[in-house]
């Protein structure tokens, strides 16, 4: 029960508050404004007064992205074994696939946006913080090579705390997997754009996700190999207070551009016309 207010009697907006069914209302953890949940879903989860981006799940992150009705799954089946007996780790995959409905961190198919046809990775964090298990990079190996296949471009779009520690070298030798067949990619001469969302980081920021040709981020997501914390911990200089985030990381080069959630899909769409159109010969 609320606590009385500074007079000793509740407002009549705390009242107000109290009777309205629970989850219609939500307080953003960036300016603590009060926000309609209804009003927020249609803001693409974008918090109207601040422009906090709230994490979205893969089938939210599908809908915005891709044009409607366009997406067929690959590899749906694919999923993780407990390859160590790790303890727990068999728990953990149910509360993943609970989660979210997937059999691993990771949905990959085949779809268009804007009209063009691509190969597309949505990962969703929601899956043991969308790390990077042997399932996972199994799964962005095929992608990318159905689109070399194809001759598609691939749009990747991560969110990942890294390497899944359960799995432990199986899981980090997935970097030198994915990052191999992102230089498949490549020499078939196909376009790959990363889109980062909030969180991207260790293994999976230093392999398939920090290599794309264009690499997005939506605004104000983490991004990196190592956390303020921990680079704080090492001590090798001042931490600025925007460390790792996509700001600082445009700042030093390492993204080509921060685009907010609600023209995510234009400019993907534009993208991927401007870098699969024929260039005409003689120019
Ligand atoms: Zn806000």
């Amino acid at each position: 029960m609320a606590r009385d207010g500074w007079f000793g009697r509740r407002s009549q907006a705390q009242k107000n508050l109290e009777q309205v069914p629970e989850g219609l209302w939500t307080k953003c953890p960036e300016c603590s404004a009060i926000l309609f949940a209804p009003e927020l879903e249609k803001n693409l989860k974008v918090c109207p007064r601040c422009g906090h981006h709230y994490r979205l799940n893969w089938q939210e992150r599908l809908d915005i992205t891709v044009d409607s009705g366009t997406f067929v799954e690959f590899d749906g089946g694919v999923t993780s074994v407990d390859p160590l007996g790790f303890p727990d780790y068999e728990s953990k995959l149910e509360k993943g696939r609970r989660n979210t409905g997937l059999e691993e961190s990771i949905v990959t198919g085949r779809a268009a946006i804007g009209g063009c046809d691509t190969v597309i990775g949505i990962a969703d964090f929601a899956f043991i913080g969308g790390s990077m298990a042997s399932a996972t990079g199994e799964k962005i190996v095929r992608a990318i090579e159905r689109a070399v296949e194809l001759g598609l471009p691939v749009v990747l779009i991560t969110a990942s705390g890294g390497a899944r520690m359960f799995e432990g070298l199986l899981a980090l030798m997935q970097m030198a997997k994915t990052a191999a067949a992102c230089a498949r990619l490549k020499s078939a001469g196909l376009p790959y754009i990363v889109v980062f969302t909030d969180p991207t980081m260790a293994g999976v920021h230093a392999s398939y996700a920090s290599i794309g040709d264009i690499i997005i981020s939506e605004p104000k997501a983490l991004v990196g190999l190592a956390g303020q914390r921990v680079a704080a911990q090492a001590q090798v200089a001042k931490v600025p207070a925007n460390f790792q985030r996509a700001e600082f990381q445009l700042e030093h080069g390492m993204i080509d551009m921060i685009v907010p959630r609600r023209e995510l899909r234009d400019t993907l769409g534009k993208i991927l016309k401007w870098s699969t159109s024929e260039v005409p010969v003689g120019r």
